[in-house]
């Protein structure tokens, strides 16, 4: 039988998934800046591939806490929303709606992060690992503040504007 894996097997394994979903957001950001209409939503992307940079540093910290190297794994989940992404900005080029469906698409990728740094955050602090827990929790306060400013997008006037007949 093989080694009976442990609670920091899973916590190292879901360090290299979110290591690997923060790398192909960083990539990502600047493709939805550029197609992105609205100067705020563009603002919103940009401000937040800044962000993205620091939390890839976060974790390599985290990593050296844990005593491992920093090292990412494919993530299945953060392709499929990257892809659905991609879909809207082929399917939508040129219409209003574009916007909408990329603010959607970035609150996807924000949910997926809050639901992963919670959990790493839950399980760095069961391991007694107390400087991972603030790093983490300073990654995770940052997602929900941009996922709230998204929201507030929407709300403001992204979705509105989604309403008018293309010109
Ligand atoms: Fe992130
Ligand atoms: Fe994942
Ligand atoms: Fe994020």
């Amino acid at each position: 039988m093989a080694d009976a894996k442990t609670l920091n097997d899973m916590f190292i394994d879901m360090l290299k998934d979110v290591y690997y979903a923060e790398k192909q957001i960083l990539r990502t950001l600047p493709k939805m800046a550029k197609a992105a209409k609205s100067q705020e939503l563009k603002a919103a992307f940009e401000k937040h591939r800044d962000e993205t940079e620091g939390q890839i540093e976060r974790l390599a910290q985290v990593f050296e806490i844990a005593g491992k190297a920093a090292r990412g794994k494919t993530c299945d989940a953060i392709l499929g929303i990257i892809e659905e992404g991609k879909a809207v900005m082929e399917d939508y080029a040129g219409s209003p709606a574009m916007d909408a469906g990329l603010l959607a698409a970035a609150q996807a990728v924000e949910h997926y992060e809050i639901a992963r740094y919670g959990t790493l955050k839950a399980w760095a602090g069961q391991l007694g690992l107390k400087d991972a827990v603030g790093l983490l929790d300073q990654t995770l306060t940052e997602e929900s503040k941009t996922d709230e400013a998204l929201s507030k997008l929407a709300a403001g006037s992204v979705n509105e504007s989604a309403m008018a007949k293309a010109a």
